[in-house]
Order: C-alpha cells, then structure tokens, then sequence
C-alpha cells in the first residue's frame, strides 16, 4: 500500500516525534522507549492501517475486542499488550493472545493468569498496575500492597514480572500528574534494590496523550497512546 495515503502515517511520526523530543530532553535514549498505541474501538481494519503505517506495539482494553481483532490480525508483526481490567475468568484468553499484561493487581488474578498460562506452556511478561492516588474508581494496588504482590509474583513460576504501571489522576495536566510518575518510578527504584528472586523491574507503563512527554521525563519506558494517533474515540 501508498504509505502517503495512510491516514496514521502522519499522526504517528509525530507522536515518535514528540517522544524523542521529550527523551532528548530527559537526557534519554529514545529506544528505551516502547510506544503502545491504544486501539480501544478502533476497528480491525483502521488498526491494521495503523500496523502499517508503523505501529510495533498495540494496547486493548476489552478481551472480547481484543479476541476478534486478535483473530483477523493475527499474523501481523506486531506485539498485543492488554491494558484493561482483567477478570479472573477471562485469565484464559489472556494469556493466548497477549504479550504483556499491564494490570495485575491482585495476589489472586495473579495466581490465576499464572496457572492458565502453565497450561499452554508460557511463560507470561505482566507489569503490577498501581493506583497511587487510592481513587476507587481505578484499578490497581495500593502502593503499600506492591511489595508483598511483588514478592508473591516472584513465586509463581509461570509469570515473569517486568515493571510497575499506573494511570493516575488528572490526566490532561501533565504538571500536576508529574509528581505520580515520579512516585512511581521511585517505587520501581525501591522494588528493585529489594533484588527478589525471579523478577524484572525495569519497566515502567505510565503516560497517555495528554501527558506522555512528562511521563517520558520521568522515566516511562512504556507509553500508551491512544487519541493522538487514531483520534478521538466515540
Ligand atoms: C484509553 C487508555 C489509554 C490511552 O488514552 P489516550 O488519552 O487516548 O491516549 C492509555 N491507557 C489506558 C489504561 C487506557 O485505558
């Protein structure tokens, strides 16, 4: 396909753009920086145009969606990150489809994607999802809670953790939010010098369109954009 045609081409490179601005900026080297376009309600044959035009990493929200688009992109050279809550009973499909999940949050869920991918022989890249500011609405352990999940995660053999994400409030003002990407790279610092066994803490998921360049300051490795590549969602 016209790669001047491709309606992500544009928004895309603008987005690596900004990010290796933001990573020059830190003193940063910008491949230490993975982008996850989040393709939440954008259609199987939108995303594939964006795969196309660049994308490496795609971020769902939804098993459901996920499954079906799953099944029509499949053979794409591109890498499935689930974002979302994750339900205990949907632990299964989980593990089939997706090459990191962001959003353990629980010594159970973590238990339970352990043994679902025991039983298709993986070994399944998760990150703990933090909720920093304890709002209830959010998933996500307390900042309290990480060590101990942390540490219970280093047991199940199955399940290879590699880092700390959030999403924390007041997205869309990177100043004020910058103070939670700090927090959760300091615990990230923190959980590392603890040198648990069998765990990985170099990853850190954390910023969106409205504030990725101030996450990517604060060390992000991982972002997550949704709206500036694909536009707003319905
Ligand atoms: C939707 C979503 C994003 C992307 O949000 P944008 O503001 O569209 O970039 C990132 N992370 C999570 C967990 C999301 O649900």
């Amino acid at each position: 396909m016209n790669v001047s045609t491709n309606t992500y081409q544009r928004p895309l490179t603008r987005v690596i753009q900004r990010i290796g601005d933001a990573a020059g900026k830190a003193g940063r080297d910008p491949s230490d920086i993975r982008l996850v376009a989040v393709s939440k309600t954008v259609a199987a044959d939108r995303l594939r145009q964006a795969v196309l035009a660049g994308v490496e990493t795609v971020g769902e929200n939804y098993i459901q969606e996920a499954r079906n688009k799953f099944s029509e992109l499949g053979d794409l050279p591109v890498q499935w990150h689930f974002i979302g809550h994750l339900q205990r009973n949907k632990a299964k499909y989980a593990v089939r489809i997706f090459d990191l999940i962001h959003s353990v949050d629980s010594v159970r869920l973590a238990d339970e994607i352990n043994h679902q991918a025991e039983r298709i022989n993986k070994t399944q890249p998760i990150l703990v999802q933090v909720n920093l500011a304890g709002e209830p609405t959010k998933s996500g352990v307390a900042p309290e809670a990480v060590e101990q999940l942390v540490r219970h995660i280093g047991t199940l053999p199955c399940l290879s953790l590699q880092g700390l994400m959030t999403m924390p409030p007041f997205f869309n003002a990177p100043e004020k939010v910058r103070p939670y990407f700090k927090q959760l790279r300091l615990l990230r610092d923190r959980m590392r010098k603890l040198d648990i066994p069998n765990i990985d803490m170099n990853e850190l998921s954390m910023g969106m369109t409205g504030d990725f360049e101030t996450a990517v300051e604060e060390g992000a490795t991982l972002v997550r954009i949704g709206t500036a590549i694909f536009g707003a969602r319905k």
